[in-house]
């Protein structure tokens, strides 16, 4: 691709955003998106939010609270470029995220996947005398239950979407629980109003050919089909720290990486390090940051509860990778209503609910890469210190 003497200046500006003023950086962002600077401000202030809107949202409003929204540049993601906006409270998140995807855009950038969405709905049954026929009758049943199920929303079957399986899941004898899963392809959504509408449609059928009754119908946020990976390559001798070699660098990362690995107390921190950049991307684009914290945590409880990224070197390169289930959407939720949300979706450019959750895996990713580092060098209190003005209260 050709760039001009402009755009060249441009970019460059984006990779050290963080040196400009806040002006500075809304008018680079203006200038790329074709907007002005006073529709940028009417997307990120509450001018659009009227009160109508927000009593419509929430219950018993007041008012607005307020939170930055930042940007995060230099993400290269499967030789795409983002800027990921970023909301949230706490100081370095998106410095250290920025400053991570930085040097890992010099060596590639990030090379992520994510799974179709689909969703999972439980139908549970209980007092179930006899699970095994039950169990039977669904799966003799299946596609009447598909087509009761996908009768719930045409649109979402004419965009490809509906229940694509069904599978029963039993418990313990005597305990006379049974679960049908309905796993619901959601396209562009999180999916979560979609699953359950879909579900109460289908539990009449399910109820009346199984005989038994419905304890209630509710997606998972525990969505396991639904996961996305994120991963990067940086030659170990690549890797400068200023104190200790980059072979020592590696093997502390690498380390740090096993120690999550075999202590929960270390693993949990390092998670919610990797949330702190996921969850901030997730804010500015109304996503279900609980949903998606959920759904996080448990994953990393697979094999007792361990770390979402892990590190290790071979042949000389140190390689970074996150998995974990990424239920978000480009549409429905507050997505076509919220001016913020809108401006965010047109900044990051995502075409798809599967190219958002790499966009979010990667920025787990990436802070989890800028915690570790700091911590196995400097620590994390001097090297944040440096990235805030809270060093001065
Ligand atoms: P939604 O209810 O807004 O439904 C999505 C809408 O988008 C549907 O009407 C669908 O027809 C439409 N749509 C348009 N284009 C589409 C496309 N290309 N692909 C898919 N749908 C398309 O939103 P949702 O995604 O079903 O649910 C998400 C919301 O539900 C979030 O706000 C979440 O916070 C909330 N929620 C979460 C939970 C939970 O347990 N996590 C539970 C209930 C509700």
């Amino acid at each position: 691709m050709v760039h001009t003497d402009k755009e060249m200046k441009m970019n460059s500006r984006i990779k050290n955003f963080h040196s400009l003023t806040m002006n500075e950086r809304k008018k680079i962002i203006a200038q790329k998106l074709g907007m002005s600077l006073k529709e940028i401000d009417d997307a990120l202030g509450c001018k659009k939010l009227n009160t109508c809107a927000l009593d419509k949202m929430i219950e018993n409003v007041i008012g607005i609270w307020h939170l930055p929204y930042a940007v995060c540049p230099n993400f290269l993601i499967n030789n795409k470029d983002y800027l990921v906006p970023m909301v949230g409270y706490e100081p370095s998140v998106v410095a250290a995220a920025s400053k991570a995807a930085k040097i890992i855009r010099e060596h590639g950038g990030f090379k992520a996947k994510a799974d179709p969405p689909i969703m999972i709905a439980q139908v549970i049954l209980y007092d179930v005398a006899k699970p095994n026929k039950a169990k039977k009758i669904v799966s003799e049943n299946k596609n009447q239950i598909i087509k009761q199920g996908n009768r719930a929303l045409p649109n979402l079957i004419k965009r490809g979407g509906g229940i694509k399986n069904i599978t029963v899941v039993d418990y313990p004898a005597g305990t006379g629980y049974l679960a049908i899963e309905l796993e619901i392809d959601v396209c562009d959504a999180m999916g979560a109003n979609i699953v359950n509408t879909i579900a109460e449609y289908a539990s009449p059928t399910i109820a009346d050919l199984t005989k038994e009754k419905i304890l209630m119908c509710i997606l998972t946020n525990y969505a396991v089909k639904r996961k996305a990976t994120s991963e990067f390559s940086i030659p170990v001798c690549q890797l400068s720290t200023k104190k200790i070699s980059s072979e020592e660098f590696a093997k502390r990362i690498v380390s740090a990486s096993r120690f999550a690995g075999l202590d929960a107390k270390r693993a949990c921190t390092q998670n919610k390090g990797g949330f702190n950049g996921m969850d901030a991307v997730a804010m500015a684009l109304g996503i279900d940051c609980q949903a998606l914290e959920a759904a996080g945590h448990c994953y990393a409880t697979s094999s007792g509860y361990g770390p979402l990224c892990k590190f290790q070197v071979r042949d000389d390169i140190l390689f970074g990778k996150i998995e974990l289930p990424i239920a978000a959407g480009i549409v429905g939720g507050i997505s076509q209503t919220h001016p913020g949300v809108k401006f965010s979706l047109k900044l990051l450019r995502v075409e798809s609910a599967k190219e958002l959750a790499m966009v979010i895996a990667s920025a787990g990713l990436a802070s989890t890469t800028a915690a570790l580092g700091a911590l196995v060098t400097e620590g994390i209190q001097r090297s944040h210190m440096k990235l805030h003005f809270r060093k001065k209260l």
